[in-house]
């Protein structure tokens, strides 16, 4: 999978702050610099003083603040399942590739095989994958075994998929033949607390690892982007326990 960054907000911080400071503040923050708004927070620099109120809304629960600031990724090649999962979620904005408007007629089953066009979970080729909901131990010749059903299995589904459509199958008809796992690219927008949510829950422990990998990608960028609050969310809010609410 690859996951870039297509928009974000300016300044995300700056705004949290802004929004953060409005509701204690009797000036308007809409005529005012930050400095200016940032003045009675304790630090001796604008930063520290972004870090004084930012931790101190995330110790306190004040996530409102965190839903101005927007982020938009394209997410490219994740299984049919991992964007199942992801679209769950009511806060997150999404464009999804479409399988009645694209169809997958140029594919190589030989390529599909191969890793093409549906993604190959690690549990079918790696013998020292340990994942969620394993039953037993196998050996090498299980692996190879599952392997072999695993590529055998989707490159037939697809060479059927592609006969349907030499058939004159429309793509949105003949799509049901092809597994969950096939790929699919996209467009996904959500707020900054919205982020921290999907990865409270997405990151963890007991999500399946395609999703984590997914999230821990979207981590990356968010850190870049919002430093000193996934700074924060990675040392003191990440893995936490209550994931009831966001
Ligand atoms: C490990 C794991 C396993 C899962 N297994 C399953 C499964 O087997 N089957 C299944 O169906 N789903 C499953 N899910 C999906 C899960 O149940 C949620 O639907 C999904 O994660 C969306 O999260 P959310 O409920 O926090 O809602 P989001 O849409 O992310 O909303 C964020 C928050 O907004 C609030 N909210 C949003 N909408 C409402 C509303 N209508 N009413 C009240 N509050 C609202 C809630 O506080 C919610 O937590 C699984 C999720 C995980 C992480």
């Amino acid at each position: 999978m690859e996951v870039t960054l297509l928009e974000a907000t300016d300044d995300p911080e700056d705004l949290v702050c802004k929004a953060a400071r409005n509701d204690y503040s009797d000036e308007f923050v809409g005529g005012q610099s930050l400095e200016a708004t940032m003045e009675t927070v304790e630090g001796d620099s604008l930063e520290a003083k972004k870090e004084t109120l930012i931790g101190h809304l995330l110790e306190h629960g004040h996530f409102g603040p965190f839903e101005h600031p927007q982020i938009t990724f394209a997410v490219e090649g994740v299984s049919r399942s991992c964007m199942a999962q992801i679209t769950r979620h009511r806060h997150v904005s999404f464009d999804v590739q479409s399988m009645r408007y694209v169809s997958f007629d140029e594919v190589d089953p030989d390529d599909v095989r191969a890793g093409e066009m549906v993604v190959v979970p690690p549990s079918a080729t790696d013998p020292d994958w340990v994942g969620r909901n394993q039953k037993g131990d196998a050996d090498e010749d299980d692996i190879e075994r599952r392997e072999e059903i695993f590529r055998d299995t989707v490159a037939d589904a697809v060479e059927s998929y592609q006969e349907l459509l030499d058939l004159g199958m429309p793509p949105e008809d003949a799509r049901f033949v092809l597994p969950i796992g096939t790929k699919v690219n996209m467009v996904m927008s959500m707020n900054v607390r919205m982020l921290m949510h999907v990865a409270d829950m997405r990151a963890a422990a007991d999500a399946q690892w395609e999703i984590r990998t997914m999230t821990e990608e979207l981590l990356d960028i968010a850190a870049d982007w919002c430093p000193i609050t996934f700074d924060h969310y990675e040392r003191e809010m990440k893995n936490r326990k209550n994931r009831l609410a966001p």
